[in-house]
C-alpha cells in the first residue's frame, strides 16, 4: 500500500473533509475519529469529521466523539482541499447528504477494506484482506513514525474489534494480533473497550433482538435462515436505528446455518438488507448482484423496492448459491 503518497497527500492539503459511512460500525467511526486524531497530530487545523448518521450510543466513550458532523452539518458546508473517505467501498456510502460537498472538494483520497471497492479515489489505499479499515490505518501510523497515543490507540483497536467479530470472523489473522497487541500497549484496554461497545447497549436493543429471534424463519432446511423488523416495530419499541446494529450476527449461531440475513426499513422509506454467511456462501456477491456490496461474509443492500419485493428476491439467489453447495 502507498503510504507515502498518502502521507504526501495529507501533508499537501490545507483542508480536509473526512467521511465514514452511513449507518456506521465500530470500523467507520473508529478509523474517521483515528484520521482526526492522525490530522490533528499532523499539523492539521482545517479539518472536519462527518458521519451521516452521527454516532450510536454504544461508540461515545470513544475520544473525539463530539468532532463528528451529522446529516445536519452538510447543508452548506465549505469545501475542502481534499476529501478522505474510510470505510466505504463507494462514494454513496457517505450519504446522499454529503454528496455535494463530497464532489466539491478538490481530490478524494480513500481507505478501505472491502473487495468490492472499485478505486474511486484519486488515490486507493485499499486492501481486501485486511480485516478493517482501522487495521490499515494503525500501519499507516506505524510506518508513517505516528506516534499512538491512548485516544489513537483506543479508536483504532476498537475498530479491528468491531470488523473481526470481537476477533472470531475469518479475517482475524495473525496480523491483526501483532497489531492489536501494540495498540493496547500503547494504552487500549482490551475489557474496558469490549464492556463499552458490547455490554453498554441500550434495552430498546434487547426487545428489538428478542423480536427479530421470534419471527426467525428458516429455508432449505436451516441453511437460510431471515427475520424482517418492519419500521413500526422501532416505533412500538422505541427504538432507534443503531438499536439493530448487531443484530444479524445473532441470527447465525446454530448448526447447520449458511446465510443468515436481517431485512428492515430505512427511516427514508427504502428497504436494507443485512446478509452474512458463516463461511461457504458469498454474500458479498448476492448483494452485488442485487445493487448492494460489503464483503465475502458481511454485505449489504439498500433498495427503493418494498419489502414483499426485496425479500422473495434476495432469499432466490440465496437459495440457488445453497442449492450449488450441495
Ligand atoms: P451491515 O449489514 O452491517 O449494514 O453491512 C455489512 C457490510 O456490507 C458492511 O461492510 C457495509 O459496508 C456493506 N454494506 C451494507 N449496506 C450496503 C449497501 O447498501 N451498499 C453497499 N455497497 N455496501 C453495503
Ligand atoms: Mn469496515
Amino acid at each position: 500500500m502507498d503510504f507515502e503518497s498518502l502521507c504526501k497527500m495529507l501533508t499537501a492539503a490545507e483542508s480536509i473533509v473526512v467521511f465514514g459511512h452511513m449507518n456506521p460500525d465500530g470500523d467507520s467511526i473508529g478509523a474517521t475519529l483515528a484520521a482526526g486524531i492522525i490530522l490533528e497530530k499532523m499539523g492539521k487545523r482545517n479539518v472536519r469529521l462527518y458521519s451521516r448518521d452521527g454516532i450510536p450510543d454504544f461508540l461515545k466513550f470513544l475520544p473525539g466523539a463530539g468532532r463528528l458532523l451529522d446529516r445536519n452539518a452538510a447543508a452548506g458546508a465549505p469545501p475542502a482541499q481534499l476529501a478522505l473517505l474510510v470505510d466505504c467501498g463507494g462514494p454513496k456510502r457517505i450519504g446522499d447528504e454529503f454528496i455535494s460537498l463530497f464532489n466539491s472538494c478538490g481530490k478524494t483520497a480513500v481507505i478501505d477494506h472491502h473487495a468490492t471497492n472499485s478505486g474511486f479515489g484519486d488515490l486507493n489505499i485499499t486492501d481486501p484482506d485486511a480485516s478493517s479499515t482501522c487495521e490499515i490505518i494503525t500501519l499507516f501510523a506505524i510506518e508513517s513514525g505516528i506516534h499512538i497515543d491512548t485516544p489513537l490507540a483506543e479508536c483504532l483497536y476498537t475498530g479491528i474489534m468491531y470488523d473481526t467479530g470481537r476477533f472470531m470472523h475469518p479475517n482475524t489473522s495473525s496480523k491483526v494480533f501483532h497489531l492489536c497487541a501494540e495498540l493496547v500497549q500503547h494504552g487500549a484496554d482490551p475489557g474496558r473497550i469490549a464492556t463499552e461497545v458490547f455490554r453498554n447497549r441500550s434495552i430498546a436493543y434487547l426487545r428489538l433482538l428478542g423480536y427479530a429471534l421470534d419471527n426467525l424463519k428458516t429455508e432449505e432446511n436451516g441453511a437460510i435462515c431471515w427475520t424482517v423488523i418492519e419500521r413500526r416495530i422501532f416505533h412500538k419499541l422505541n427504538a432507534k436505528d443503531e438499536d439493530s446494529e448487531g443484530i444479524v450476527e445473532k441470527l447465525g449461531a446454530y448448526r447447520g446455518c449458511e446465510a443468515h440475513i436481517v431485512f428492515g426499513q430505512t427511516d427514508d422509506g427504502r428497504t436494507r438488507v443485512s446478509m452474512r454467511s458463516t463461511g461457504r456462501v458469498n454474500v458479498g456477491a448476492i448483494c452485488a448482484k442485487l445493487g448492494g456490496g460489503g464483503h465475502d461474509f458481511a454485505a449489504g443492500l439498500r433498495s427503493k423496492d418494498p419489502l414483499e419485493v426485496v425479500i422473495p428476491r434476495v432469499l432466490a439467489e440465496t437459495r440457488a448459491v445453497i442449492k450449488e453447495l450441495k
